[in-house]
């Protein structure tokens, strides 16, 4: 049995101080959903959690019309699904935030955990990349941004330094004429991780496409953004055989392993067609419809 100890700053000066005087013996704690099982199951080497829940920046959710989102890296997924202006402008990053877990994994689990356990299956950061969101992160030497797609480095590993904390996400107010999309694809209909899961976020100009962000969760050591494929169907109508454009590029950057959940055959097969679908959904509500509609 470990002994651990417990700190509750309520600033994120003081966070950052804890952090500091522990090193790499304090970790974050958020909704504690992948941490202590890390501690309780993995032996995972911990002197001090440094519980984020008492730090305004880190449980704010504030929509502004013009700037868009800002979500504190510790706002569990039962806020963010239940506040309806975050489920009209990022239909995207709710597909994943009510998919994490269950009903009582998403009344702890958060954003910003998720994306510091930078897993490649990681739900959320998919969408994320596809809603170009940004990091607030904050650390002994000041604060700094960095876009979420650079943010992960590897299975388990990001580039937050010693000692620093993800505060908070931005996400841009969508443009308009605008819908994304995340959907995964699991070996059994029930909590798993996924095979292959993607994310699609597109601008229409008529029936055209004039933006597009396209990103592949589970297929790579961390989630990629896949600037290619987004760029390869800009400018062209938005049709299946465009999309298919995309698709292929998907399936060509998937670099994936071999595993119980999916051959590197099939999760490059898989790459595309989940690719393919999160773009029909994109272009669904990018046309106003409602993907949950029968
Ligand atoms: C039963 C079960 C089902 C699950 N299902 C899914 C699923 O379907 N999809 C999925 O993606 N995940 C799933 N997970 C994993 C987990 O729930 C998610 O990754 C969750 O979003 C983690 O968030 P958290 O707030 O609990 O993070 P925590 O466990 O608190 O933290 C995770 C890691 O990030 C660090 N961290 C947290 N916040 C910060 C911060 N602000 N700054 C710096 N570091 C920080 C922590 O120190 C820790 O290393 C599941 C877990 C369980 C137990």
């Amino acid at each position: 049995m470990q002994s651990i100890k417990y700190a509750a700053p309520t600033s994120v000066e003081d966070a950052v101080a804890v952090l500091a005087e522990y090193n790499d013996k304090a970790r974050v704690l958020a909704g504690g959903t992948d941490l202590i099982v890390q501690v309780r199951e993995w032996g995972r080497d911990v002197d001090v959690f440094v519980d984020a829940k008492d730090i305004p920046e880190l449980m704010t959710l504030e929509m502004d019309s013009s700037k868009g989102l800002t979500l504190g890296a510790a706002v569990p997924c039962h806020q963010i699904y239940n506040n309806d202006a975050v489920n009209k402008a990022y239909p995207g990053l709710i597909d994943a935030v009510s998919m994490i877990g269950g009903t009582a994994i998403q009344g702890r689990a958060s954003v910003g955990g998720n994306l510091c356990n930078s897993g490649p299956a990681g739900d959320s950061i998919p969408p994320l990349i596809i809603y170009s969101a940004v990091c607030n992160v904050a650390g002994p030497n000041g604060t700094r941004q960095i876009k979420v797609e650079d943010f992960c480095t590897g299975p388990g590993r990001n580039c937050l330094e010693d000692n620093e904390i993800l505060v908070s996400l931005s996400l841009p107010a969508p443009a308009k004429s605008s819908g994304a999309h995340y959907l995964r694809f699991i070996p059994r209909n029930e909590m798993d991780i996924a095979v292959v899961d993607a994310g699609a976020n597109i601008t229409l100009d008529g029936d055209s496409v004039s933006e597009a962000r396209i990103a592949l969760g589970a297929v790579a050591p961390t989630p990629l953004y896949l600037e290619d494929a987004g760029d390869a169907i800009i400018g062209k109508p938005a049709t299946e055989d465009t999309f298919k454009e995309a698709a292929s590029v998907c399936r060509e950057a998937a670099t994936p392993i071999t595993d119980m959940r999916g051959t590197v055959e099939y999760r490059k097969h898989m790459s595309g067609i989940m690719a393919m679908r999160a773009l029909r959904g994109a272009l669904t509500r990018a046309r106003g419809g409602d993907l949950n509609a029968h």
